[in-house]
């Protein structure tokens, strides 16, 4: 479609709502998806950008516009970040923020590794995190391997337990200095059994969990004999890889329990007097379903309550990659808005409660600040 019929179909097509849009190729993918709480303002702005911006640009690839209305901005940033994640448009992928969080992921190899990265992708390796940036953890994680034993080589280096030479022959020589320090079992060589390294990837894995503290025992005893040998600058080493690794494990202590306090009820007022209600467990939404009004309406979300919240579920201690980015779309949404909190409710609360009551913005008063205030639900 030109451009001049695209615009035309906005101006006459589109409302003030909020809503999440899609601009699609000439294939029919999307080439950007956004949302806004004004979809047609939003979506006519493109058409006056400068002929140089990137907004120019994208229309001038478009094709075709479609969007959908959303009741309220929670909704929009939710939809808007499942769709990214769902078909990767090019102008996303392109302009995305540069702000990038790190993970600590343990691969599902013969002999797995601990790495950090920057992206989640299901792989079906076990994910940790997230972290502000990869550069700060790059340090952390080796300190970890390098305790437990792993090997931190490339991929694809051949590995040979020592169970498997002598199918594969004996005499391999150790790929790096690591085998000779003692901070690797050199699985590249023989040098341990496939029985013996599981068992330092599990310690390493319980270690991301919060669940041992063995790697830190390991150092401590490293430390001690530093001190003994009187070589204070090897100790003094230790001593901070022994800090880095505490400060590593309260971290992910003190995520996973933001996590566990994203478990609830949570009433938003949207466009039209629509009023939702989602149920959230552990930063991720479990359920949506319009605000109820009558007494059967009710009873179907208490039934979805109970099933939401009492299934039992495995401890947050690693992250699916699809979760990741919820989980952290939902912790900055209350971080950056706490009052919203106000509409929230335990589902303990909630099946006891009448409701979650609404939270309405008070409108400013001449000369003060604004107040806010909560209406009967
Ligand atoms: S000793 Fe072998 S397995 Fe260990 S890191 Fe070096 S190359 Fe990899």
């Amino acid at each position: 479609m030109p451009t001049s019929a695209l615009r035309e179909y906005v101006r006459t097509h589109a409302e003030n709502r909020p809503g999440v849009y899609q601009m699609l190729g000439t294939d029919g993918n999307p080439l950007y998806v956004g949302k806004s709480i004004r979809v047609r303002t939003r979506l006519l702005s493109y058409f006056r950008a400068p002929a140089e911006e990137k907004a120019a640009k994208l229309i001038r690839e478009t094709a075709r516009i479609r969007w959908e209305y959303i009741p309220n901005e929670f909704s929009t940033l939710v939809r808007e970040m499942r769709l990214i994640q769902r078909c990767q448009p090019r102008f996303n992928r392109q302009h995305k923020r540069k702000r990038m969080f790190a993970f600590v992921k343990l691969t599902r190899e013969p002999a797995p590794r601990i790495l950090p990265v920057t992206r989640a992708v299901p792989d079906g390796s076990l994910y940790f995190g997230p972290f502000p940036a990869v550069g700060k953890i790059s340090r952390t994680v080796r300190d970890l391997a390098h305790a437990v034993g792993l090997r931190d080589c490339p991929g694809p280096t051949p590995i040979f337990f020592d169970d498997q030479l002598e199918v594969f022959g004996e005499g391999r020589t150790p790929l790096c200095m690591r085998a000779e320090l003692g901070t690797c079992l050199a699985p590249c060589c023989g040098g341990t059994s496939s029985e013996a390294y599981r068992r330092q990837v599990v310690i390493a894995r319980r270690f991301l969990e919060g669940r041992t503290r063995a790697p830190l025992v390991v150092l401590e005893r490293q430390m001690q004999g530093a001190v003994a040998r009187l070589d204070f600058e090897y100790a003094a080493r230790v001593r901070d890889r022994i800090k880095r690794l505490q400060d590593f494990q309260e971290h992910l202590a003190a995520f996973r329990g933001r996590i566990e306090s994203l478990t609830f009820l949570y009433r938003v007022s949207g466009f039209g007097g629509d009023s939702r209600l989602y149920l959230i467990r552990r930063g991720r939404i479990r359920g949506e379903f319009p605000y109820p009004t009558t007494a059967n309406e009710r009873r179907e979300i208490d039934e979805a309550v109970e099933s939401v919240y009492r299934a039992p579920e495995q401890g947050p201690a690693s992250l699916a990659p699809h979760d990741a980015a919820e989980i952290l779309l939902l912790a900055r949404w209350f971080e950056l808005r706490p009052k919203e909190l106000k509409c929230t409710a335990t589902p303990k609360k909630w099946l006891a409660s009448g409701g979650i009551r609404p939270f309405r913005p008070r409108k400013r008063k001449a000369g003060g600040s604004t107040a806010e205030q909560a209406a009967p639900a």
